[in-house]
């Protein structure tokens, strides 16, 4: 058996946020690596539910370097849009991943359902759904969830994605406000974690 300190984890994303934030979260006794370092695509990410696609994204990444794999599959869902963009919050981003064009997609569809929605608070959570593949057995699965609203515009410069327009349930600053340490506590890739992290 390897001493854990000699373990290598493939954290199984393309997404430099993502990769950054997971990066901070594991134990510094792993080496870390990310698909890249394989020069490895994602796969299709056909699942219905944020569980199943970081369950595929996981089992790829494990299957094809022989390692351990973290994989998290995440997104934003706000109310008033039926849960959009729920599990196709990367691809409101298009080909390019431009975010800018995401939110601008947001904003609309908020717009097109209430021409007051500025005036009202617009309920939203982050959903992030960790797996572990490679580790034990059975795959190791995590869900995080945090609550907030969306701002009625976009603040601040940190962070990725849809950080410029979500605030925390409790804060008065949107995740791109924040600083990177502060968020990286609270989110819900840092909830979903702490819930496996004891496997690790
Ligand atoms: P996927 O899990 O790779 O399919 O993509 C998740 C998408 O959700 C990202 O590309 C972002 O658009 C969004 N997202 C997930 N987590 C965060 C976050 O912590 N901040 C901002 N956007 C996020």
């Amino acid at each position: 058996m390897l001493k854990k300190k000699y373990k290598e984890i493939v954290i199984g994303t393309n997404n430099k946020g993502k990769l950054r934030e997971i990066k901070d979260l594991l134990p510094k006794s792993y080496k870390i690596s990310s698909p890249k370092d394989y020069k490895l695509k994602s796969p299709k990410e056909n699942g219905k539910t944020f569980l199943k696609n970081s369950l595929i994204k996981a089992k790829h990444f494990s299957k094809k370097t022989g390692k351990i794999c973290i994989a998290d599959d995440s997104g934003l869902e706000i109310r008033m849009l039926n849960n959009e963009p729920g599990i196709y919050s990367a691809r409101w981003g298009g080909k390019k991943n431009d975010f800018n064009l995401a939110i601008t997609k947001i904003y609309s569809k908020l717009q097109k359902k209430d021409k007051n929605w500025r005036k009202k608070k617009v309920s939203a959570k982050f959903i992030c759904a960790l797996t572990i593949f490679g580790l034990k057995k059975k795959p190791i699965q995590s869900l995080g969830v945090i609550n907030g609203i969306v701002s009625k515009i976009k603040l601040g410069k940190n962070g990725f994605g849809y950080d410029p327009i979500f605030i925390p349930k409790g804060y008065n600053l949107t995740f791109a406000q924040m600083s990177k340490s502060k968020k990286y506590k609270i989110d819900h890739r840092a909830i979903a974690f702490k819930k496996i992290k004891k496997f690790l």
